[in-house]
């Protein structure tokens, strides 16, 4: 075994101190997730081992392998896209989903955490930038859903969730993230209801998330290396 992991580890949670402090924020306000996706869970415990309790998955397969062997103190995030039949897989195996990309998603899951007598974590995916290679709201479909959203009683909505679009230029990254934090705070103000969560930021942004309000970042490349 490597120390690789662990020194990566400490130089991305310098990174996101000095990201709060450029702006103010306090440390505490900012949560890392290790995105382990096709990464085996030799390199999870590594992280674990040095003190990473949250970590990311995208494919409900890939987590039945992995956390049955993995500590019962892990705590596991659903960020891929979740399909309709695979929810109450999901639901016992995940402390949030944040890839909650549409209404009819949102109801199913409220559903079956009702007949599960659970009460899942969520944030709502939002493409604000209409990529029709992704899913997610966009800023109007939020606006007109977010009441009936708010009504699921066993859904706790934790925040908005944003893979905004690649993009080379800096300043048009930092729109991007400010949009999505815009879009919260509108919310919040249209409903009088606190949402707090903002689930962005990866590898190559998430400073720029976080100096954007990121409550949330999903770090995978930057810890654990290229993925297989
Ligand atoms: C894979 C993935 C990440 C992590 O991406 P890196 O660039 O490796 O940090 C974050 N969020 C989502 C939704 C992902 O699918």
């Amino acid at each position: 075994m490597s120390d690789l992991i662990c020194d990566q580890l400490e130089t991305i949670n310098a990174r996101i101190a000095s990201a709060c402090e450029r702006v103010g924020r306090s440390r505490d306000g900012v949560q890392l997730i290790a995105v382990s996706k096709r990464h085996p869970s030799e390199k999870i415990r590594e992280a674990f081992d040095y003190g990473q309790t949250i970590f990311g998955e995208s494919r409900l397969q890939e987590a039945q392998e992995k956390i049955p062997v993995l500590p019962a103190t892990i705590q596991w995030h659903l960020i891929g896209r979740l399909q309709k039949n695979k929810i109450r897989k999901v639901l016992p195996l995940f402390d949030t989903i944040h890839s909650v990309d549409s209404l009819e998603l949102a109801e199913a899951i409220n559903r079956i955490a009702g007949e599960e007598g659970l009460i899942p974590k969520v944030y709502l995916q939002t493409n604000l930038a209409n990529e029709t290679t992704k899913t997610g709201f966009s800023r109007e479909e939020l606006i007109s859903a977010y009441g009936q959203l708010l009504d699921f009683d066993r859904l706790q909505i934790m925040g908005l969730m944003a893979i905004p679009p690649s993009r080379d230029d800096e300043a048009l990254i930092r729109l991007d993230f400010a949009a999505v934090r815009e879009l919260r705070d509108e919310l919040v103000k249209l409903t009088g209801t606190p949402l707090d969560g903002l689930s962005m930021g990866m590898s190559d942004d998430f400073e720029i998330a976080i100096e954007e309000g990121s409550t949330m970042v999903r770090v995978g490349s930057a810890i654990f290396g290229a993925r297989a």
